[in-house]
């Protein structure tokens, strides 16, 4: 017999979390704001619970997916948490996940976090690579492993029940610092006879090769000499910036994504930071 949980939330993501825990054969008991979306389940095995208590008194773990964490005190409001294991899969920040813990413990509850790195059709799909990453409570990350391994990979990344939420906007932040520097590269060749499909695979298979960079960041941060292993010194990348920048206004593109990076490369090396590479920018940022 698989445990049995409690799953408030069916929405995109809720919906395609809780189909995985049928089809391993977990119990499952759901509730949802509006009960139209809990009928869809019900139709798959799933008990439904005609309000939040009731779904909770019913199992020991209960992982919500609602919209935020206002929806997430909002359906949990009244409810009691003692003796239960909370594993709020909702996104928040850190400041909120925190607060979420705090509020869970004063009622007698665990508090597991967790951010979602996948869309909901990667979710019961282990080869898409979608995982989870937890943090709270360790007690109750290894007492529901199992559980918690059936819609997606787990990382757990630390008893501050913060850190999931940190991790998720670190790595959300730096996709997005990617899709800006793709999004100048596809205006430079906008209004050229060039095929953005091959641009798109020279650029996929360049920022893979890239990608390992960011180990040298690290060991830098970690060892505190930003010029080990350097093989573009920042001097030169600084004097190279020019190129970009005229390249850009001859195309017609505006600047605007590449100058605030270039301002932070530009005065990492006004402060002496010519032999390292672009480590220095970290703390520019994190001052
Ligand atoms: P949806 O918008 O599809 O669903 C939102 C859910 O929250 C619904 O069940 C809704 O209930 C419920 N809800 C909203 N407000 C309240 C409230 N005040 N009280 C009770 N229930 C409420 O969102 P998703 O399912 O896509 O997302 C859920 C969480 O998962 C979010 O935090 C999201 O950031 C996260 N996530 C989503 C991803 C995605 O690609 N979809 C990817 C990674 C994370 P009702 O049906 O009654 O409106």
């Amino acid at each position: 017999e698989k445990p049995s949980l409690a799953l408030l939330g069916l929405g995109a993501m809720g919906s395609a979390l809780a189909r995985t825990w049928l089809a391993a054969g977990h119990p499952l008991t759901v509730w949802n704001r509006s009960p139209a979306r809990a009928a869809a389940l019900a139709a798959e095995g799933a008990r439904v619970a005609g309000s939040a208590a009731e779904a909770l008194a019913a199992n020991s773990l209960v992982i919500a997916c609602l919209l935020d964490d206002d929806s997430v005190g909002e359906a949990l409001a009244g409810t009691d948490l003692d003796g239960k294991d909370l594993v709020n899969l909702t996104t928040s920040t850190p400041a909120q996940a925190r607060a979420r813990a705090a509020w869970a413990r004063e009622r007698g509850g665990r508090y597991l976090d967790g951010t979602i790195m996948a869309v909901p059709p990667m979710i019961g799909v282990p080869e898409a690579g979608g995982y989870v990453f937890y943090s709270g409570s360790p007690e109750l990350f290894e007492r529901h492993r199992e559980t918690l391994a059936v819609p997606a990979g787990t990382t757990y990344v630390g008893e501050d029940a913060g850190f999931a939420a940190l991790h998720d906007v670190a790595l959300l932040s730096a996709m997005y610092g990617m899709f800006a520097g793709a999004a100048h590269a596809f205006a430079l060749i906008r209004n050229e006879d060039i095929d953005p499909a091959s641009l798109a695979t020279l650029l996929a298979d360049w920022l893979v090769a890239m990608a390992p960079s960011v180990h040298r960041t690290a060991d830098h941060l970690k060892s505190g000499d930003y010029t080990k292993g350097v093989v573009s010194n920042l001097g030169m990348q600084v004097a190279g910036t020019p190129t970009f920048l005229d390249t850009a206004e001859q195309q017609g593109v505006s600047p605007e994504l590449l100058v605030p990076y270039f301002a932070l490369m530009r005065r990492r090396l006004d402060e002496g930071g010519g032999d390292e590479d672009l480590t220095g920018v970290v703390d520019l940022l994190a001052r």
